[in-house]
């Protein structure tokens, strides 16, 4: 486990591409540079030899060698030649009798062999030997026909092969000059790996340096020294990582800022329908003579203060109910005119208290296959809300529409509208506009979360459009055929 972890660190993964992207240019160099003096070294040794046989070859036709192998000028000649390149020279005649070896070993014999069979027949021919550590070459022994020695068969000028020339060089010499090179190089090698070591250990702790810091950052975060937000500029991949943990610090603050709010919140709200009727009914403890009438008068009041208690208690449970995950549809086919129709005479009084005029407008007949109860606790909470933050005499109306894949309910009302600021938020559960009027008009925040809650479990969606001062509409668009 923890050597996997070791092989996933950043900082060692750049730490062996800076080493290995450096180490292949300089051993690509280092054995080029061998190389390439050993083909040139030994070019220049075998076009040396070539050139010194070629002159040895005119000499031998001179001294009539081939014939005659006694002339020590040419013998002296053979030899020098052999001693300077630590090699062997073979004179061969043109019946593949060796006439001189330098090593003296195999005057007199044969020589069968392809390159001086083709050698023979004009070309000159070098082979080198890697392996062994020699150059074999071999040189033809020409003579051109001079007037004095002419005849009918051979006329004056023409080239006749004579023999071969056939050498051996040892590159021994060669070789150990490449060896002291490749000590050299070795040594200079070395020397850039221990400086592409140190290089790649400080590049890649450079490099991740910026996220060492973000971990950093969040740590103290976490720890409570800090309370953000972060600030590491450096890459723009740190500076995404920043900003995406900037933005969901922040939301994380807001959730818990709206959630202290919402207990505050809710605990004004259910407190203030409990003292309400603890008010009244103490009054009615306290007074002995209490007439009938204002008995029942302060009794519906009381009524009402519990049934307000009763309706938040029920968000806030209809909320819970949401949450979870069991929480499955109750899908059945609806008449979605028929429906929006109900609630909207069941909110008829409250408007009319409000002075609201509302209006259904039905572009289409929809059925669809809905949560029924869900789907009116949308409804009702968007229509509740427009009449809530509207102002007598002003208007709300609710438009019914379907495509071929959808229907829509849109509650449009000509209310005090929502702060272009605000609109991200109103669905937020806690949310609570403008604290003044939201104080005044009541409510916790929930209606709208729930809302969206319940059209997202329809897989539908619920928008908003609001200017302030002019009026806002929600637009609920949801599957017509339930997809579940
Ligand atoms: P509540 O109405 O209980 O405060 P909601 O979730 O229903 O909670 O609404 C959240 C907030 O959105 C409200 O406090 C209000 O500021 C704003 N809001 C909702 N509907 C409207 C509307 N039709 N016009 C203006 N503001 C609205």
């Amino acid at each position: 486990m923890h050597r996997i972890r070791f092989w996933r660190s950043l900082k060692l993964r750049l730490f062996i591409i800076i080493f290995i992207v450096g180490m292949i240019p300089s051993l690509i160099i280092y054995q080029s540079i061998l190389k390439s003096y050993e083909d040139r070294a030994v070019k220049v040794r075998t076009v040396d030899v070539q050139n010194q046989l070629t002159i040895l070859a005119n000499h031998l036709i001179t001294y009539n060698y081939l014939i005659d192998p006694s002339s020590n000028v040419v013998n002296a000649e053979l030899n020098l030649l052999s001693n300077l390149y630590s090699g062997r020279v073979m004179v061969i005649n043109n019946r593949l009798k060796i006439v001189k070896d330098t090593y003296g070993i195999s005057e007199g014999r044969t020589m069968v062999s392809e390159e001086v069979v083709r050698c023979l027949k004009g070309s000159s021919i070098s082979n080198y030997d890697r392996v062994n550590g020699y150059i074999e070459l071999t040189v033809p022994i020409t003579e051109t026909i001079s007037s004095v020695g002419a005849t009918e068969d051979l006329p004056e000028g023409t080239v006749v092969y004579r023999g071969a020339l056939l050498a051996s060089t040892s590159t021994d010499t060669i070789m150990t000059t490449i060896q002291i090179m490749r000590k050299r190089a070795q040594v200079i090698e070395i020397i850039v790996i221990i400086l592409l070591f140190a290089l790649a250990i400080v590049l890649a702790r450079v490099l991740v340096k910026p996220f060492d810091r973000i971990s950093k950052q969040i740590e103290a975060v976490k720890s409570g020294t800090s309370d953000g937000p972060l600030a590491v500029r450096d890459y723009l991949e740190t500076q995404h990582i920043v900003s995406s943990f900037n933005s969901l610090f922040e939301k994380m603050q807001k959730v818990d800022e709206s959630r202290r709010e919402f207990v505050s919140n809710v605990s004004h709200e259910l407190k203030t329908p409990l003292t309400s009727a603890k008010i009244l009914a103490d009054s009615l403890n306290t007074d002995s003579e209490v007439p009938v009438e204002v008995y029942k008068e302060f009794m519906s009041d009381i009524t009402q203060e519990i049934e307000r208690e009763d309706k938040i208690i029920n968000s806030l449970l209809e909320l819970v109910k949401l949450d979870k995950d069991a929480s499955k549809l109750n899908i059945s086919t609806v008449d979605i005119n028929e429906l929006t129709e109900i609630i909207l005479k069941r909110l008829r009084p409250i408007a009319r208290k409000n002075e609201i005029e509302l209006t259904l407008v039905s572009l289409r007949d929809v059925v669809a296959e809905v949560d029924e109860v869900k789907l009116s606790l949308v409804l009702s909470n968007l229509i509740e809300n427009a009449i809530k933050y509207n102002s007598p005499g002003k208007t709300a109306t609710i438009t019914v529409d379907a495509d071929h894949q959808y229907f829509t309910v849109e509650v449009s009302d000509t209310g005090q509208g929502i702060p272009e600021d605000e609109l991200d938020s109103v669905f937020e559960r806690f949310y609570r506009g403008d604290k003044s009027h939201s104080t005044n008009i009541g409510g916790t925040g929930l209606g709208l979360s729930i809302a969206k809650s319940a059209v997202l479990l329809h897989k539908g969606t619920i928008t908003v459009k609001s200017k302030p001062g002019e009026g806002s509409t929600f637009t609920v668009r949801i599957p017509i055929k339930a997809k579940l």
